[in-house]
């Protein structure tokens, strides 16, 4: 799913091409993608483009009065580019963004509708849908050190919680985890001062460069291949082959529907995770899915409302522990 460098790639080609431009229309092949209903949509009708911004791995489009328009790709959620007025295409087609030179249409490859538009008011709008992570660009070593200590994490869990960190996610936080030769599995509270700035640096050299390199293989052309997995990644998506350090196999945790991927030789210490620290990161809440991690992405005010629905979610969890645990000692590594 779009993280930072995903989200910067796209915000950095709207920019391009849409500062300055009227957004025209905003047309919807359903009612249901659009999460807000004060202002209406229609309101963001012919309203002038003043910028675009990135909000965690959502992109914001500031429009003329003050109205953000606020767009949650979720995981299968994309933008293409297409003629002016062209229509929206039938299956994937989610809603369309009409300017006078070409129309932007936001589509999502999955059955499941995830991928959401919120019309807010102002900077305070933003405020109520933001989950606070920490922005890592304009962090300090101290704030990064203070918010990842604030609660006894994994690793792996504590770099993908939108609530603790801005923008990242289960792909790049593999190659995040790999660059600073981290267990995914390790506590947050073991760490010391200077493996936490070691984290911090890699984290940011990950996300930057990868920035750079997305901008880079998609030049002038409006990128249409987002993808989660891509041949330069180190371990992320590469479980079996050689890691490009140390050329030992690339190792894999597998959780529900997903996996993350970590070299044993290069990371652990050339101990494989298996049933133990799986448990650990389902322990930590682990969400099984991505969708349900992306669900925990909700305003902090939100989450403290309804904090007595969150307890099913860890029973969820547990029971969850006990059937992947069972899968794991099937795939026991040798
Ligand atoms: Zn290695």
């Amino acid at each position: 799913m779009p993280e930072y460098p995903d989200v910067e790639m796209y915000v950095d080609h709207l920019r391009r091409r849409f500062v300055g431009e009227k957004l025209e229309r905003v047309r919807l092949a359903s009612p249901f993608v659009v999460r807000t209903f004060d202002p209406p949509i229609s309101e963001a009708h012919g309203k002038g483009v003043l910028g675009f911004r990135r909000l965690g791995k959502r992109i914001v489009f500031e429009l003329e009065e003050e109205l953000m328009l606020v767009v949650h790709l979720m995981i299968s959620g994309r933008f293409r580019l297409g003629e002016p007025g062209v229509k929206i295409p039938g299956k994937l087609g989610l809603a369309a963004f009409d300017f006078a030179k070409a129309t932007l249409i936001l589509t999502e490859a999955s059955t499941q509708k995830r991928a959401s538009i919120h019309l807010l008011r102002g900077e305070e709008g933003l405020e109520r849908i933001d989950p606070g992570g920490l922005e890592l660009f304009t962090a300090t070593k101290e704030e990064f050190r203070a918010r990842m200590r604030l609660e006894n994490r994994t690793l792996k869990r504590a770099l993908t919680d939108p609530r603790i960190l801005s923008g990242v996610g289960n792909a790049y936080s593999d190659e995040i985890l790999f660059d600073a030769q981290l267990s995914p599995t390790k506590r947050t509270k073991d760490l010391s001062d200077a493996e936490l700035d070691l984290l911090f640096t890699a984290t940011k050299k990950t996300l930057e460069s990868w920035k750079e390199l997305l901008l880079r293989d998609t030049g002038e052309k409006f990128p249409e291949k987002v993808t989660a997995f891509r041949p330069e990644m180190a371990v992320h998506g590469k479980y079996g082959q050689p890691c490009p350090r140390c050329r030992s196999k690339v190792q894999r945790i597998r959780y529900a529907s997903n996996e993350s991927n970590y070299c044993a030789r290069c990371q652990t210490g050339g101990k494989l995770l298996a049933d133990r620290s799986l448990s650990r990161l389902l322990k930590d809440e682990w969400p099984r899915t991505l969708e349900e991690l992306e669900a925990r992405e909700r305003p902090k005010a939100e989450a403290r409302s309804t904090e007595s629905t969150t307890a099913p979610v860890t029973a969820d969890s547990k029971t969850s522990t006990k059937r992947v645990s069972r899968k794991t000692k099937r795939i026991a590594p040798h």
